[in-house]
Formats: C-alpha cells, sequence, structure tokens
C-alpha cells in the first residue's frame, strides 16, 4: 500500500464526514460483506417518547407513570429518558426511590415504599418471577410495533408503557444502497422480535436478530465471522463498544457515547447513514489505487 494514496482515501474521507483513525480500517472496509447495525439510536433517533400506558386493572395512568419514573430516574437510558419526561409533563410526581440498580440490555429496579421496583424488558420482567403473558410483550399501535417496558411493584404487575422511536431519514436508503454494493444487512438489537422485524421491515433490512444482551452482540459478530463473512458492526451505545471492537471494521456515529466511539475504526461524523455506504466505497477506490 502506498501512503500517499491512503492518505488521498483519509482526506477524501474528511470531507464526506467520514473519521478514519488508521489505514487498516480504511483497507479493511474495502473487504467488508455484511453490515450489522444496531438499531437504537444507530438506524433510529433515539429520541423515544413514552406514547402508550396500560396499566393493571385497579391502577391509574398516572401512577404506572409516577412509579416507573422514581425508579427510572436512576437511568441514563434513553427509554429513563423518556418515561421521566412523560412523568414530567403529566405532573404525576415521584416516589422517594433507593439502591438502584441497572440491568445493561433489561432493565432497572430500585426500592419504593419498602418493596423493589423493577423496570424494563418482558424477559427481565420474567426473570423477577413476575407473570406475564404474551400479550404483555407487544407494543403494538396503529402505527406498529413499539417498545414495550413492563412494570412491577413486589410481586405485582403495575402495567405496560409502550415506547416509540423514529426511524431516522435517510436510513432506508442507505440500506439500499449498501444491497447496491452487494452487503448483506443485519439488525442486532435487544429489543423484542416484534418491534425489530417492524423496524427491519420499514428499512428493508435482510436479517435480524433480536433480544441480545449487550454481552452478547460481540459472540453475534464472531458467529457470522465463523460463516466466512468479513462484518462492519455499526453502533451508537455503550452497549455496542465490544461489538464494534469485535467486528473487522467498526463504525460509530459521532452521537454515540465516548466508549463506542473509542472502541470504532471509522467515526461517521456526519449524521447520516448515507456515510455508511460512502466509506465502503470510498476504501474500495482507495484500494484500487494502491494495487
Ligand atoms: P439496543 O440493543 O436496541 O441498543 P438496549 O440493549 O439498550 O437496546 O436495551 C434493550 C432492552 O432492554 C430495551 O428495549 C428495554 O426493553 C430494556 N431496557 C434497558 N434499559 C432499560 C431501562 N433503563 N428502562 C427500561 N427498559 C430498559
Ligand atoms: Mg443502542
Amino acid at each position: 500500500a502506498t501512503p500517499t494514496a491512503l492518505m488521498v482515501g483519509i482526506g477524501r474521507g474528511a470531507t464526506l464526514g467520514i473519521l478514519v483513525k488508521g489505514q487498516d480500517a480504511l483497507e479493511a472496509s474495502g473487504t467488508i460483506t455484511t453490515v450489522v447495525l444496531d438499531k437504537t439510536g444507530t438506524l433510529t433517533t433515539g429520541e423515544m417518547a413514552a406514547r402508550t400506558l396500560i396499566p393493571a386493572d385497579g391502577v391509574g395512568e398516572d401512577e404506572l407513570l409516577r412509579i416507573a419514573a422514581s425508579v427510572e430516574h436512576g437511568s441514563e437510558h434513553i427509554i429513563a429518558r423518556a418515561i421521566t419526561a412523560a412523568a414530567d409533563a403529566r405532573q404525576t410526581g415521584r416516589e422517594p426511590a433507593t439502591d438502584f440498580v441497572t440491568h445493561p440490555g433489561r432493565g432497572i429496579t430500585a426500592m419504593v415504599r419498602g418493596d423493589i421496583v423493577a423496570v424494563g424488558s418482558p424477559t427481565f420482567l420474567r426473570e423477577h418471577g413476575i407473570a406475564v403473558t404474551n400479550a404483555d410483550d407487544q407494543g403494538q399501535t396503529d402505527s406498529g410495533a413499539e417498545t414495550a417496558v413492563l412494570v412491577a411493584h413486589g410481586d405485582r404487575l403495575l402495567g405496560r408503557i409502550g415506547l416509540s422511536d423514529a426511524i431516522k431519514p435517510g436510513a432506508r436508503k442507505a440500506i439500499a444502497a449498501l444491497h447496491r454494493q452487494g452487503m448483506k444487512t443485519v439488525l442486532l438489537t435487544g429489543d423484542t422480535r416484534i418491534a425489530a422485524e417492524h423496524t427491519a421491515e420499514r428499512l428493508g433490512i435482510d436479517t435480524v436478530i433480536s433480544g441480545v444482551l449487550p454481552a452478547d452482540k460481540a459472540g453475534t459478530i464472531r458467529d457470522l465471522q465463523a460463516r466466512g463473512e468479513r462484518v462492519a458492526m455499526v453502533g451508537d451505545g455503550i452497549n455496542d463498544a465490544v461489538a464494534l471492537a469485535a467486528a473487522d471494521l467498526g463504525l460509530a456515529v459521532a452521537s454515540g457515547t465516548d466508549i463506542a466511539l473509542k472502541s470504532a475504526d471509522i467515526i461517521l461524523v456526519r449524521d447520516d447513514l448515507a456515510v455508511i455506504p460512502d466509506a465502503i466505497g470510498l476504501s474500495r477506490r482507495t484500494l484500487r489505487t494502491i494495487r
């Protein structure tokens, strides 16, 4: 590889809104066969809104939201921000809560009025011994599937909060461009199958791998590699850092957390998913110049 051609490639990347951290990254992007994309915050804006409140019998909407917000107060997750914002907007107030424990990719627990409150995915609540029906898994609305978050106080299910997140403008076009480049696309998320499939369908993504805990995301990448794929991973959150590092090429969206940016080979400075096919196209052209 001639350093000059690589420098030109890297320089050209900067004008496209791509920050390439090393020449290895540029070379790796030219050989990718599968692009794995995180859902929340990568394909979606990450600005969630708590839209649907389905309290259990005898529970009020405000009570459901108040208890959830009292516990989510201790979390930085975008779901937590959406729930506390909804509670603030309805002026539900908050209960004093203590002993916050966050469970990455699952939810959060805390003590409220002498009993444990769990807020999180249906799987998480099941793990807590709460009786959860299949209907509780689903956040169905007219506009499609929502992310369903369940709330329990002690052994009692208080209800479900449905959250929705907008798909980033340009996401569908970026996926189509990747397919034209011959890439396979995979949506990888900790969210439920229904919410994940809904997003994948709207974007035209080939494969969905859902319900994956943060710690298992890197394993998913290695499985794909074991099947002969050269994998690029695109992510944003702290949850994605290990997967970004495990991939042949890690791409972080610039709005992502510091740790994700550190683990990435390429940083997409422009908040536009079109930079992913641009980065792959750029490195292919650069490699042709070199060879
Ligand atoms: P993604 O893989 O899409 O980036 P995460 O791994 O951050 O998502 O979270 C996966 C799932 O875990 C969420 O869809 C939600 O059900 C649950 N979850 C995680 N953190 C919280 C929280 N603070 N409050 C409620 N639910 C949570
Ligand atoms: Mg994420």
